[in-house]
């Protein structure tokens, strides 16, 4: 039997955000482990904040890994501000962020910075 090591790569918010590691990893050949899904099961009745779910991988694909989380959560983070919604202040529609004027009366977005709003 060969001895291999596991090392903790990240540390998620929750099991969806492990859940989305886990298969970044796995698109790119690495087989990640989630230490605290089987913990949730054995201690279920704790409050959720108990167990933080963990992301493991083999020692030999750590430095790869490290990499592959930062990345994806980087990009997590930029889709996640593209994703934000914003409420015109003239008629009350929601738009979502691609949208720089209201789709709907056609008024600029006051509420983000715009090159053109300002003189
Ligand atoms: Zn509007």
């Amino acid at each position: 039997m060969t001895d291999i090591s596991v090392l903790e790569v990240y540390s998620a918010d929750d099991m969806m955000d492990a859940e989305f590691i886990r298969h970044v990893l796995a698109e790119q050949g690495i087989q990640a482990r989630i230490i605290g899904e089987s913990l949730q099961t054995i201690i279920g009745n704790l409050p959720a904040v108990w167990v933080t779910p963990r992301i493991w991988v083999c020692e030999e694909d750590f430095a790869q890994a490290e990499i592959l989380v930062d990345e994806a959560k980087t990009e997590q983070r930029r889709r996640a501000a593209l994703r934000k919604e914003w409420t015109c202040s003239h008629c009350g529609e929601t738009n979502t962020a691609d949208f720089e004027i209201c789709w709907s009366c056609q008024e600029e977005d006051e509420t983000q910075p715009s090159p053109h709003s300002k003189p």
